[in-house]
């Protein structure tokens, strides 16, 4: 599933290849990956063009001239550039035709992704809930702080939990784990100040890695440039079989449903 680091990936490639390029035809082969009305869908984004790209959390937001452009990957959305005569691939569900030729095809196996545009003025408040981005000052130790003295819950549900921190998904959430020799069962509420400043920094650290190895390739995921990544070479404890900082076997567990991996030498139990 593209996490923040992918999301960024598509979201630096996309404006690297159509930015500014303008709408004149949409095709709609699945239509519920739009939400809201098809033909408004259409009507309002035909004409306009890609004019900058953003990413908040997982979600993308493109502004157009006159309106925001949100599309929300999920587990297995991703853009291609075709070709305005090339047919489209199996599970293409969306295509935007460019005046240059050239066709946007949104591609989605899964077919959860969604899409909708919202007016400009409406974005911020539609996002607010999210909680801060990783980079942001605000992501700070009294922030996480008075946020997680809150949660009984485990950490690793919390670094999920998008209205902590908008933009973790399952697989960091494990490396930032064992970046940290933190047990993803420890609760969050005891957790103490210089455990809370290790995770902050090694989230930091963690994602800005991926981004810059062009986000993680797991399943199916590939950037709009079919670019795949090469971070998921660098994976520490998501999905390995041994630890490489002590080679203990790497142990596998359900946490808030989600498969976890961890190191259970290195991330001792505490509290
Ligand atoms: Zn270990």
């Amino acid at each position: 599933m593209p996490e923040l680091p992918e999301v960024q990936t598509v979201c630096d490639t996309l404006a690297y290849q159509i930015k500014d390029a303008k709408i004149v035809d949409i095709r709609i082969l699945f239509d519920k990956i739009i939400e809201g009305d098809i033909d408004e869908f259409k009507k309002k984004l035909i004409g306009q063009h890609f004019r900058s790209f953003r990413r908040r959390g997982k979600y993308l937001l493109i502004e157009m001239d006159d309106i925001t452009f949100v599309s929300h990957l999920r587990m297995e959305g991703k853009y291609y550039i075709f070709d305005k005569d090339d047919p489209p691939l199996k599970h293409d569900h969306v295509i935007f035709y460019l005046e240059d030729g050239r066709a946007l095809h949104y591609n989605d196996v899964r077919k959860f992704g969604r899409m909708y545009l919202i007016e400009k003025r409406r974005v911020y408040r539609r996002f607010r809930d999210l909680g801060p981005e990783p980079f942001w000052d605000s992501f700070d130790l009294s922030y996480c702080k008075s946020y997680l003295s809150k949660r009984k819950a485990p950490i690793k549900e919390v670094l999920l939990d998008q209205s902590f921190v908008a933009g973790i998904g399952n697989i960091y959430a494990d490396e930032i784990l064992f970046a940290c020799k933190i047990h993803p069962l420890t609760k969050a509420d005891t957790l103490n100040d210089a455990q809370i400043r290790d995770i902050i920094k090694k989230t930091r650290r963690i994602l800005s890695k991926a981004i810059r190895a062009g986000g993680t390739t797991i399943r199916s995921y590939t950037s709009s440039l079919g670019v795949t990544g090469l971070f998921q070479m660098s994976l520490r404890a998501h999905d390995q079989k041994n630890c490489q900082t002590c080679g203990a076997k790497i142990r596998k567990i359900k946490v808030a449903g989600r498969g976890t991996y961890y190191c259970p030498n290195c991330q001792k139990e505490s509290g």
